[in-house]
């Protein structure tokens, strides 16, 4: 099999390392690929959209699934699909919505593979409402280290390792995963503005069971009155006779239609995004919504993937890149929220269009990121000044809070925090130990983060 010797990052485009990228294009080659590792072992990569350091592994092999991308089987009446871990979310929509059925939870990119979603046990807007990625999924077909291909099915060990596991269980072949129905291929959202952090988090917490849906734009650089000021998109799909008839849309309900503008120049100049772009960008953003909207029909992509219509978006934040930094706390911990808004506000981030969600139940998987509570995403180019340091702080109050940060943003965390964030470590520790004595699936952030 053709392996290129190639430079590896993750989505926020930090810390590169060289690793021999191979692409299987069967399972056979899947899995000569893993007996073929060598000492430095292999991790499994779909489309690199975790932020950091996930899907790379320096100086040894990193498994491309993309080549692995079939659609096995559609069952159109009762929902279900089986198809390869190396399918796109976007492709599943384009092939799922002409049937009326849409993927259980989807991230806030379409790009990401059916392994991504599994071994990050990804979240969406409705988590809420549907949990993780993998409470839809009833199976699913592993190569493990010994170069085997396993049938994993729900409520056993290997999948709780598995669905948030990082790819660190083997490599995932495939999928069975429980689709969501819809009758268009729109959603019907309502936006409302909220004029500070405890505004936003009592109209989330009064009114989120009503939507599927939910999420909130936060302006983390507004201070004073204003700080954690926020835009709330919540909404549904939007069913049949929400659609004006004699429209386009009605005539073809369930049509997938996407946007897309021109792609993020290869070199923008540095700090473009300082304070006061994204300081104006986020006044701008938050002027331009209204105060209260119902029942707008919005495009799915619009509504769930507004950054998928610029290619390479990523590259705005110049040669240095961008951390992402996710965190959780749980209900109860309203006032840990507070401080580290009001630390990131004060700290002046230029941070544009941070999301703050509420977390519904969590999931089995060991290392499954969501918990019930609330959870900060935001994005910092990662030649801020004093920004490690910043984040160490912010990891330690999250951890005294009793939360965690996200394994598929992370490029950073200190190790010795892991264990207090994710109790079921030294189970998944175990189970590594037993089920791949030699190491063989290991990636930066596993040598990094002692997984
Ligand atoms: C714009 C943007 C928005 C995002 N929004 C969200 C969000 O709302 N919610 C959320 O949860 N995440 C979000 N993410 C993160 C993203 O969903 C996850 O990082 C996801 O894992 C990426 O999937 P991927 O196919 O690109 O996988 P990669 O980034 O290539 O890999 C991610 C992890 O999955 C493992 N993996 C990949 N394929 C396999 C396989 N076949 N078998 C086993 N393991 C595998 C890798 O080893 C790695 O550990 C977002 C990312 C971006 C860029």
């Amino acid at each position: 099999m053709p392996a290129d010797t190639v430079s590896v990052t993750g989505w926020g485009r930090t810390a590169p390392t060289t690793a021999r990228l191979v692409r299987p294009r069967t399972y056979e080659e899947a899995a000569a690929a893993v007996r073929e590792c060598g000492a430095r072992g292999g991790i499994p990569r779909g489309l690199g959209r975790a932020y950091g350091d996930a899907a790379q592994n320096a100086g040894g092999s990193v498994l491309d699934m993309t080549g692995l991308d079939r659609v096995h089987t559609i069952d159109a009446d009762g929902g279900f699909v089986l198809c390869d871990a190396g399918v796109s979310l976007h492709r599943l929509m384009e092939v799922l919505l002409p049937l009326g059925w849409f993927v259980p939870v989807t991230p806030g990119t379409r790009y990401v593979t059916v392994g991504g979603a599994i071994g990050a046990d990804i979240h969406g807007k409705n988590h809420h409402v549907s949990g993780s990625f993998s409470r839809h999924v009833l199976s699913l077909e592993l190569l493990t280290a010994d170069g085997e291909i396993r049938t994993v099915g729900r409520d056993t060990p290997l999948f709780d390792a598995t669905a948030g596991g990082m790819g660190l269980t083997g490599v995932i072949l495939t999928a069975t995963i429980r689709l969501q129905p819809v009758e268009t291929a729109l959603m019907s959202v309502d936006t409302e503005r909220a004029r500070d952090l405890d505004d936003l988090m009592a109209r989330l917490t009064a009114t989120d069971h009503r939507y599927r849906y939910s999420v909130a734009w936060i302006d983390l650089l507004a201070r004073g009155a204003a700080m954690g000021r926020a835009v709330l998109t919540r909404g549904d799909h939007a069913p049949l006779d929400a659609l004006p008839e004699g429209t386009r849309a009605r005539r073809d309900p369930l049509a997938f239609r996407t946007s897309r503008f021109p792609a993020a120049p290869a070199s923008l100049p540095e700090g473009l995004l300082s304070r006061t772009t994204v300081g104006l960008f986020n006044e701008l953003w938050y002027r331009k919504a209204p105060r209260a909207r119902t029942g707008e029909l919005q495009k799915l992509s619009t509504f769930f993937h507004p950054l998928d219509g610029v290619p390479h978006w990523n590259r705005i934040y110049g040669r240095g890149g961008f951390v992402q930094y996710q965190f959780v706390v749980g209900h109860g911990q309203e006032e840990a929220v507070r401080g580290i808004v009001r630390r990131i506000s004060r700290r002046r981030c230029p941070s544009f269009l941070a999301v703050l969600k509420r977390f519904g139940d969590a999931d089995p998987g060991w290392l499954s990121f969501p918990m019930p509570g609330w959870t900060l995403a935001l994005d910092i180019p990662a030649n801020l000044p004093g920004l490690g340091a910043f984040l160490d702080e912010l990891d330690e109050e999250v951890a005294t809070a009793g939360g965690r940060v996200y394994l598929a943003k992370d490029s950073r965390l200190r190790p010795d925090l892991l264990a207090a964030m994710y109790p079921r470590l030294d189970d998944f520790r175990a189970l590594r130990a037993e089920s791949d004595p030699r190491g063989v699936f290991v990636s930066d952030l596993a040598r990094r983060l002692n997984l």
